[in-house]
């Protein structure tokens, strides 16, 4: 798997504190799975977070911090730990248990000509919006502004858009400011895993955040 395209550093910093919505969250871990330069980043970045906290002076306090608890619990996560990877049937393998183990076998919801969804349920309170998105062979995404951001990781086949051509592992990080016309890959279509950050507005209306 050759990956060319990869989130914004800015995307990466966030989820290397932790502070991503859950949707978003889950296709940069699907990203991280697969490519190792952006776990290097990551990394990196929890390093450099750790040296930060172990700058501060210690303070005394009554009850210890939630953080020095996840401290510990990230000094026992090995240097080199195995890379997790897409399953057989290329889907990320913490998404198995969501949607199932294949692309080929799970349900489909028909959305418009040559393009069919299956949303994926969020935590309770979550907001955004995550799903699988399925266009058929040399089909143009439907058009759509995004309201926030929207990340989107090809699973399989590949699209094309103003940015380039993206292919499985590739992500598109997207904002409200960027405009976009993908097209599907002609011979194979495509599959990506999409989260964005309010409902998409093709699939059940803008949600805004208050
Ligand atoms: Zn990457």
């Amino acid at each position: 798997m050759t990956i060319t395209h990869h989130p914004d550093i800015a995307t990466l910093m966030c989820c290397s504190a932790g502070s991503q919505p859950e949707a978003c969250a889950a296709v940069i871990a699907s990203h991280l799975a697969v490519c190792p330069f952006c776990r290097a980043e990551v990394r990196k970045m929890q390093k450099i977070g750790v040296a930060l906290f172990d700058s501060l002076e210690p303070e005394t306090v009554a009850v210890p911090p939630p953080v020095a608890t996840m401290r510990s619990a990230e000094a026992d996560v090995p240097e080199k730990s195995e890379p997790c990877v897409l399953s057989a049937g290329e889907i990320p393998q913490f998404l198995v248990s969501c949607v199932g183990p294949c692309l080929d076998m799970m349900s489909w919801d028909p959305v418009a000509r040559g393009l069919w969804t299956h949303a994926i349920t969020l935590s309770p309170g979550a907001c955004g919006d995550l799903r699988l998105l399925k266009v058929e062979p040399g089909a143009a995404f439907p058009e759509h502004t995004h309201v926030g951001w929207e990340l989107t990781l090809v699973l399989r086949g590949s699209y094309s858009d103003e940015f380039g051509t993206f292919r499985p592992g590739d992500v598109a990080d997207l904002d409200e400011e960027s405009n976009h016309h993908p097209v599907a890959c002609a011979e194979k279509g495509c599959i990506c895993l999409m989260a964005s950050e309010h409902k998409h507005p093709l699939f059940g209306g803008a949600d805004r955040a208050k």
